[in-house]
């Protein structure tokens, strides 16, 4: 027989987990699927160290185990298993598991995070988390007085190169374009900071390291030739893509594919379907503020079912 849940919440980072927790305390017995990253993308970090309770700093890993041991304690049911369907047609909605398994649920949480975007370069991925992040604000702070650059023309690259600039002793902007893209006053910033140096029409053709991490990168320009930079950070700001295929055709999505939500709540365009994390959130994309977000999530979604 088909099973019923009442609430299935899709991924285990900290939005899904917060989820979980809340909605299993309102003894709504939750089933969460994990999908391909249990724990979600902080287990793919070393030092968390902005996570509030934690005044020493903890590791990804052991912050998304402790989750999730919170979230089992009130009996949430967490399961191995990745959704590959949904139907929002009808409630309950109709959710496909790795491409077999058939669940009915009466609500759903979206935790499916979002995925930064890499050059795709193999030096790029050996110094990933040695050198090598797509987040400034979560690891500026170990570059303190260091020099490290910044891929991107865009204004979240400006904005991150901006935040850099106010902790590390020099940022380089690597720019394809012979101009930036972002909007004039977050080029005014960047132009107006002394210590950053805009590089246009450079490519990234190799990141440079050594066994303490990233130590450099070899850059391209346009022309052909070729110059070295020596840095400690190499920071992405190329963009991220929100995990979002399986809704694309049946939830209202922005421009760039993250779900939308009824200001204020987590309520998407379907009555039932909640979102919470970097899924819905171009902006922030920390674990608090996804761990926040879950929470909002499971208090909507437990009042859209107590109604
Ligand atoms: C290297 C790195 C370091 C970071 N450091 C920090 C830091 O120091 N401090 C900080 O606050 N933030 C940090 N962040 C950001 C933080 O990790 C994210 O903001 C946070 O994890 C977002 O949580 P989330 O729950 O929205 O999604 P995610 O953590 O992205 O989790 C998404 C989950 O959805 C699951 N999923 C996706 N698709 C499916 C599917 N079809 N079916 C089932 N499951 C699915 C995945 O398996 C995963 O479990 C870091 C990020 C990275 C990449």
């Amino acid at each position: 027989m088909e099973e019923t849940v009442k609430v299935l919440i899709i991924g285990s980072g900290p939005a899904g987990y917060t989820a979980a927790i809340y909605t299993s305390r309102a003894n709504l017995a939750p089933v969460l699927y994990e999908g391909i990253e249990p724990g979600g993308q902080l287990t793919t970090t070393t030092d968390v160290e902005n996570f509030p309770g934690h005044p020493d700093g903890v590791t990804g890993p052991d912050l998304m185990a402790q989750m999730r041991r919170q979230a089992e304690r009130f009996g949430a049911d967490i399961r191995t298993g990745t959704i590959t369907r949904v139907d929002l047609a009808s409630r309950p909605f109709h959710v496909v598991v790795d491409g077999t398994r058939e669940i009915k649920a009466e609500t759903l949480i979206i935790a499916t995070g979002a995925s930064a975007k890499y050059l795709g370069l193999p030096s790029e991925t050996k110094f990933r988390g040695q050198g090598v992040s797509a987040c400034a604000t979560c690891d500026g702070f170990f570059y303190r007085k260091k020099e490290v650059a910044v891929v991107g023309g865009g204004d979240t690259a400006c904005e991150e190169a901006s935040y850099l600039a106010s902790l590390c002793k020099r940022v380089y902007m690597i720019v394809r374009k012979p101009h930036l893209r972002a909007s004039k006053a977050m080029q005014q910033r960047v132009f107006n900071t002394p210590n950053i140096e805009v590089l246009f029409e450079h490519n990234t053709a190799e990141v440079l390291g050594d066994e303490s991490g990233v130590t450099g990168a070899l850059l391209r320009r346009n022309d052909g030739t070729e110059v070295k930079i020596d840095i400690a950070g190499f920071f992405l700001a190329i963009g991220h893509h929100p995990n979002t295929e399986l809704f694309s055709d049946q939830l209202a999505l922005d421009a760039e594919g993250y779900i939308k939500v009824e200001p204020g709540t987590s309520k998407t365009s379907v009555e039932g379907v909640f979102a919470a994390g970097d899924v819905r959130d171009p902006h922030y994309r920390q674990a608090i503020t996804a761990a926040a977000s879950g929470c909002i999530a499971a208090l909507d979604c437990e009042r859209f079912l107590l109604r």
